[in-house]
């Protein structure tokens, strides 16, 4: 419960999803100077979003009624009373306790007329008053605790999405649910994967066109990606697309599958083959394309498939309608270093050589920066953000990477320590792009990984499938690589100019697996880290403002909106996930040792403060004496090091 917040508010916390219907109404037009309010449209039930909504989501900037605030999900906010000139009177305003501790929290909140909706690990939903942090609602899918064996990294959900009334939620046992926005009450659910097929779901869904759309997890542990679409009103699914093809024996279901297949060989299907669409889908009204990033393949050796293996870790752009293909991107051809390009993708418009550009833009875990047209998928530009050694550049004529034949470790059996590693140049954390500065903000890891080829290619029911020998990285026992990793292993943020193609200012992070990024139009970029701090930067050049202490590591993302003519700043704290999950002893020194997980809401002049952190004894290790062999520990460690 929240600690800042009143009895009385809780007392009205009913009826206040009602009353904030009707009082939200003062939002700032864009370029309007602080202190100038119109009155926004009288909005008559909760979160009644629909296209048009969206579509002009930059006239009512005071709302975050979508994951990446508008269809292009730029993570940007309009608003600016909050300025670099008054950003050191940031204060809490309020702080929400999350019921889900000990778990990475990923979510980016929507905040629909007064009404924000966040989620927490093991895909619980609250619906909080955005202007006090009092509860309305809170909805417990009751996700059965075994599935967590089945997520690669970690038992986490990263949002919800809103459309006419409902809200839409994936569930880590693969469910896609629709609650009713006043209430939190079901109004259906459906099962989106095979029940016992090691799915998960731990993105956002989207909504489009009256259709919720929505992927999966699991390229890790053995699965097949595909995307479905799902009628808002009904449940009733409308198309799905399959990403990667399916026993060629069998008929395909789609054409872009028969052209897939060619790329392929080996008996990739008998263990799925992968291709997961675990976080980007976005929509463009313009065109009436959806586009996915897609991930890696099972397993990541590819010792007995070879060739490109399309659609795995490309941008694939589909028919809102109907789910066809339109057309592709492979950022990795043959990926074998868990390149998954399911990273955020963010549209804008850029002035590149001299032409206004239709643009999508990707920051991948391969390390390079991806400008396509979108319309076309014609590849702009591709340059290195981070150090890449797997690949020094791509070639912009064939759109392919120059790969070094030694990182093929599949082909030569011998290990490569890659970098970026599996932990991705960059992974999901919302990159934000800020079309003040024209430049993208992405918060990036510097991780190392040794890929080791496994001997064996046994399906595992509950390990991981990689084919690569996974405790050689999370539990280094050679000390030259265990140095090597070591050394690497740190984090920064980074402004890259998109049109440019470089890197314009960074700010040293320490250490790797830090948070989502939102920059806004009073030219300041917030961020929080794995130590514990939530910073707000100057964004044309990165000098910092602000900070704030959180009492657990980020990892989400934060938006900001307006209630009643005040701007707020709201992030979810908690720090876990992939790195978290299966970096081992790497992870441990990562973050700030306490790990409270709460949505925390800053204003100007905000004097709310947290409890005093609770005292804590540091764990006493006393093992008892080791009498197993060395293969009984190793083979111990290849099932229990999670
Ligand atoms: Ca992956």
């Amino acid at each position: 419960m929240n600690a800042n917040v009143d009895s009385s508010a809780r007392r009205t916390a009913a009826a206040a999803v009602l009353m904030v219907a009707g009082c939200s109404g003062q939002i700032a037009p864009l370029g309007a100077p602080a202190g100038a309010l119109v009155a926004a449209p009288v909005v008559m039930s909760a979160a009644a979003v629909d296209a048009a909504r969206l579509m002009a989501a930059d006239k009512e900037p005071g709302n975050w009624m979508a994951s990446g605030r508008n269809y292009g999900e730029q993570h940007y906010s309009p608003l600016q009373y909050i300025a670099a000139s008054n950003v050191r009177q940031l204060g809490l305003a309020w702080s929400y306790d999350l019921d889900a501790p000990h778990r990475g929290q990923e979510s980016t909140p929507l905040v629909i007329d007064g009404v924000m909706y966040v989620t927490s690990a093991w895909s619980k939903v609250f619906a909080l008053d955005a202007k006090t942090g009092a509860p309305l609602w809170t909805y417990d899918p009751k996700v059965p605790g075994q599935v967590a064996v089945n997520a690669c990294c970690d038992a986490v959900n990263r949002g919800v999405a809103a459309w006419q009334g409902r809200i839409f939620l994936g569930t880590l046992d693969g469910r896609l649910i629709a609650l009713d926005a006043a209430s939190g009450r079901p109004a259906w659910e459906v099962m989106t994967v095979t029940p016992g097929a090691r799915y998960t779901i731990t993105g956002a869904p989207r909504v489009v066109k009256g259709m919720v759309l929505i992927g999966n997890g699991g390229a890790e542990m053995g699965m097949r990606g595909y995307i479905t679409a799902y009628a808002a009103d009904s449940g009733k699914q409308i198309w799905r697309f399959y990403t990667v093809p399916g026993n060629p024996s069998q008929p395909f279901e789609s054409a872009a599958l028969e052209k897939a297949v060619k790329t392929w060989s080996g008996d990739w299907w008998t263990l799925g083959g992968g291709g997961p669409v675990w976080d980007s889908i976005v929509y463009d009204p313009a065109l009436d394309l959806i586009y996915i990033g897609v991930g890696n393949g099972t397993p990541w050796n590819r010792a007995k498939v070879r060739g490109d293996a399309l659609y795995l870790s490309s941008i694939v752009a589909l028919k809102a309608d109907s789910g066809e293909y339109v057309w592709h991107y492979q950022t990795t051809p043959g990926d074998e270093w868990d390149f998954d390009a399911c990273s955020p993708l963010i549209l804008a418009d850029l002035k590149i050589g001299g032409t206004m550009r239709s643009v999508i833009m990707q920051a991948p875990k391969n390390g390079f920066f991806y400008v396509l047209d979108r319309s076309s998928g014609e590849l702009l530009s591709a340059d290195p953000y981070t150090v890449t050694n797997w690949a020094k550049s791509v070639d912009l004529k064939t759109g392919r990477p120059q790969i070094d034949s030694a990182a093929r470790y599949s082909e030569s059996g011998k290990p490569f320590v890659a970098m970026p590693g599996p932990g991705g140049g960059h992974s999901w954390q919302p990159m934000s792009f800020s079309p003040a500065t024209n430049l993208v903000y992405i918060p990036v890891t510097e991780l190392s990984f040794p890929f080791i080829p496994e001997k064996s290619s046994t399906l595992h029911r509950l390990a991981w499938n990689t084919g690569v020998d996974f405790n050689a990285g999370s539990l280094p026992q050679d000390a030259q690589i265990k140095a090597f990793i070591k050394s690497g292993l740190k984090g920064h943020l980074a402004a890259w100019d998109p049109i440019a193609r470089k890197e314009v200012w960074r700010v040293e992070l320490g250490r790797p697996w830090n948070g989502g990024v939102l920059s806004t139009a009073g030219g300041l970029v917030f961020q929080g880290n794995g130590m514990g701090n939530f910073v707000a930067y100057r964004a044309d050049t990165g000098e910092r403002l602000w900070s704030a202490e959180t009492q657990a590591g980020v990892l989400a993302a934060p938006i900001s909106y307006l209630v009643d003519g005040a701007q707020y700043v709201a992030i979810e704290v908690g720090w876990g996930g992939a790195f978290g999950l299966a970096a081992g002893e790497l992870a441990r020194d990562s973050h700030v040792a306490s790990n409270l997980p709460r949505v925390l809401v800053y204003k100007l002049g905000g004097s709310a403060a947290l409890p005093a952190l609770p005292s804590a004894t540091p764990a006493v290790l006393d093992p008892p004496p080791d009498t197993a062999s060395a293969s009984t520990v190793t083979a111990g460690k290849a099932l229990y090091h999670r």
